[in-house]
């Protein structure tokens, strides 16, 4: 009984000690991953070691990825799909529909417990905001990519990977949104920019991150308080395109026949992408009230980089629509989600305030 009792503490004391050092578990017992890889850096191939521009994203495939961290099968039971292999300068619309179906397919399987989406820096914010309005689940979803092609020394892309898969697996990431993944940095899909060209350490909130990975390890410290994922009224499910909606960017010397040519070419919505407090050039209000009083509704935002955009009366009183703190590429997506449930400005201002 005895010698029983001393082998069951050992086994015991073993499996704490296999928890608290990180040894792999059963792999049965591994929650299921899914990357689901678009192409990007992360994906991409130069012809030199030392090269870090003037290289093809999205050549390597998912398996190549794959392949090159050996090291996420010890954190999860993991498998790869190719949705697409793009420059994500060259997203669309049709491709995030996509996407958001796929992962709520998959979220929706009980072997599915966390999703990764492999993705071009240059767009990704944009992607990581509409999959956070459209996937309906609270399962983790962390969307990652890479600053340096594949082929680099140094190349930032497996850590990476690595990362968003245990972030991905990691229960304590649930119900945060769709997440950012770079540089160790976990970002809120809403609020993140990329703020740097070519550098690492490129992804930013304004507010501070929602937490890190510390040694392969996610700690939080903040936590997303606008509304998302299954708190959201947006269901691209039966979806195939999504209405119009153009950003303006305003200059000095604007003179509204960027305006006129957006209403030509079938606007739902314009995003004004104005000076300081979203404020809009004379010539360009001018444009701006024609096509509102057309239907095309307008939202303004601004190209500061940061801060809310404060109502004014004199615009308020023309109907538009302010963006709250969404830089303009965002309240772009807003917009267009918006417009898929109402017409209405006074609807549409108060998802404004709300996601
Ligand atoms: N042009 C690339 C892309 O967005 C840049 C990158 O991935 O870093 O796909």
């Amino acid at each position: 009984m005895k010698s029983k009792l001393s082998i069951a503490a050992v086994m015991l004391s073993a499996m704490i000690l296999g928890t608290q050092c990180g040894f792999a578990a059963p792999a049965d017992q591994k929650p299921g991953v899914k990357i689901l890889a678009t192409g990007g850096t992360i994906a991409g191939s130069a012809a030199s070691k030392t090269a870090t521009s003037g290289y093809k994203a999205g050549s390597l495939g998912i398996d190549v990825l794959m392949e090159a961290v050996p090291e996420i099968k010890d954190y999860a039971q993991v498998s790869g799909e190719q949705v697409c292999n793009i420059s994500s300068n060259n997203m669309t619309d049709e491709l995030w529909l996509k996407l958001s179906k796929r992962i709520n397919e998959l979220a929706a399987q009980k072997d599915v417990g966390g999703i990764v989406v492999t993705h071009g820096t240059d767009t990704l914010e944009e992607t990581a905001y509409f999959l956070d309005l459209t996937v309906k689940s609270d399962k983790p979803v962390v969307i990652t990519g890479a600053m340096r092609p594949a082929t680099a020394i140094s190349a930032d892309g497996p850590m990476n990977l690595l990362n968003s898969v245990r972030l991905a697996a990691d229960k304590k990431a649930s119900g945060n949104g769709v997440m950012v993944l770079l540089n160790d940095e976990i970002d809120n899909a809403r609020d993140v920019t990329k703020t740097n060209t070519t550098s690492v350490d490129t992804f930013k909130s304004h507010n501070g991150p929602l937490g890190f990975m510390n040694d392969g390890v996610p700690d939080f410290y903040n936590k997303p308080l606008r509304l998302h994922t299954t708190k959201t009224p947006f269901d691209v499910r039966n979806l195939t395109s999504l209405p119009k909606v153009y950003v303006i960017y305003g200059t000095a010397g604007s003179d509204g026949k960027i305006v006129d040519a957006a209403v030509k070419a079938g606007a739902k919505g314009i995003v004004y992408a104005g000076t300081g407090n979203g404020s809009i050039h004379q010539q360009d209000k001018e444009a701006l009230i024609k096509a509102a009083k057309a239907g095309v509704v307008v939202v303004r935002s601004s190209r500061t980089g940061s801060g809310m955009v404060v109502p004014e009366p004199e615009y308020a009183k023309e109907g538009f629509l302010d963006g709250d703190s969404l830089n303009p590429q965002k309240a772009r997506i807003l917009l267009q989600l918006a417009l898929t449930k109402t017409h209405d400005l006074g609807e549409i201002q108060a998802m404004f305030h709300k996601y």
